[in-house]
């Protein structure tokens, strides 16, 4: 069972005096560096000088390069997209690294795949919130929080659990139905990466045939859009599954629906299914998904951009662009 951390765990005062920097201002830094300063905290923003750079200024955030930042600061929160944090660690990051600072990661990639290695005198703390960065903002601002999974990779000072706690406590996670999650970098690596490469992909390619059958069999494209996903039933459905039980919100659908969904829902999931899970698992924990990731990169990214145009490009996108016209949405 996973420890769940109490509020009174945290000791938010273990911050006190000291400097926190947000590197990187976009979806996870804006939200955390607005909330741990709400908390009472010293926070600066790390960033390169650019759009998110004048937006932290205008927040009113004393604002750094990256580099400069990471020097003054006891506390790093390293809030970069995980593909660019490496290069941007190794540069401007790990020459300001020394005995008693903590570098905090809002993901387990880059240290479970070794593409970031800390010296072993600093503290290195996980602090993953399982929220979008808009909700991280959104939910503290009304007194509500959010789930974190943590995590301590090194302990060099013996405070780095205090330390991922405070944390965790000044983004807003302690508040009333949030949670502190006792997990590590690589069991946070695995779930992530592990939806990416199961159901959430494969959720998006079955509703794209379900498109492609429907309109075939005659149904118009709008109405096929609206029954898939456009309407925003499915974020509904996804919302009582989390509110309400996976099977019980089931009960919100009519005895129809749910009889059909109970009879003709598991034939989707054969042994393939599952042995492509269990592939999923393997190749996520030797490392062939990150290696064949950071080889697509290295070489430009080009099979990641075809693949992407040809999903832009695809009549489903075609129809959507129309639907939202019609319905007055920004495609
Ligand atoms: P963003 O994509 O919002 O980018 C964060 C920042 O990185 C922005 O300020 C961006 O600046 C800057 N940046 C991008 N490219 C470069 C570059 N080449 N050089 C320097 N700076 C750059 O990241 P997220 O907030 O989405 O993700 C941050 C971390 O949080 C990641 O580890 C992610 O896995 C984790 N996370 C994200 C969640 C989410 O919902 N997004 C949820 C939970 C965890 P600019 O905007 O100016 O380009």
């Amino acid at each position: 069972m996973a420890k769940f951390y109490s509020a009174n765990e945290a000791n938010p005062a273990i911050l006190k005096g000291k400097t926190i920097a947000i590197i990187g201002y976009g979806n996870q830094g804006r939200s955390q560096a607005i909330n741990l300063r709400r908390a009472g905290h010293n926070v600066i923003i790390g960033n390169v000088e650019d759009d998110s750079f004048r937006q932290a200024k205008s927040d009113g955030f004393e604002t750094f390069a990256i580099d400069q930042a990471a020097a003054r600061a006891d506390v790093i929160l390293l809030l970069l997209p995980d593909e660019i944090a490496p290069e941007i660690y190794r540069r401007d990051i790990a020459p300001q690294l020394k005995a008693g600072k903590t570098l905090v990661f809002a993901s387990g990639y880059n240290i479970t795949y070794q593409f970031i290695t800390p010296p072993a005198d600093i503290d290195v703390v996980l602090v993953a919130p399982r929220m979008i960065g808009q909700g991280v903002l959104d939910l503290p601002a009304r007194g509500e929080g959010f789930p974190v999974l943590v995590g301590v990779k090194q302990d060099a000072s013996r405070h780095a659990p205090a330390t991922m706690l405070a944390i965790s406590h000044g983004i807003g996670a302690f508040m009333p139905h949030g949670a502190v999650v006792e997990s590590s970098f690589e069991e946070e690596t695995l779930v992530d990466l592990f939806s990416e490469h199961t159901w959430a992909g494969a959720m998006l390619f079955l509703l794209e045939r379900a498109f492609k059958l429907l309109t075939e069999a005659g149904v118009s494209p709008e109405v096929a859009l609206l029954e898939l996903y456009a309407s925003g039933e499915l974020g509904e459905i996804g919302h009582a599954m989390a509110e309400r039980g996976f099977w019980k919100q089931l009960k919100l659908h009519s005895h129809t629906s749910q009889f059909g969904q109970l009879t003709h829902g598991a034939q989707f999931i054969g042994e393939d299914a599952e042995n492509l899970m269990r592939t999923a698992i393997r190749e996520i924990q030797n490392g062939a998904f990150a290696n064949r990731w950071a080889a697509e990169q290295a070489a430009g990214s080009p099979t990641f951009e075809r693949l992407l145009n040809n999903a832009l490009e695809s009549p489903i996108a075609a129809a959507e662009g129309e639907l939202f016209a019609k319905l007055g949405r920004s495609a």
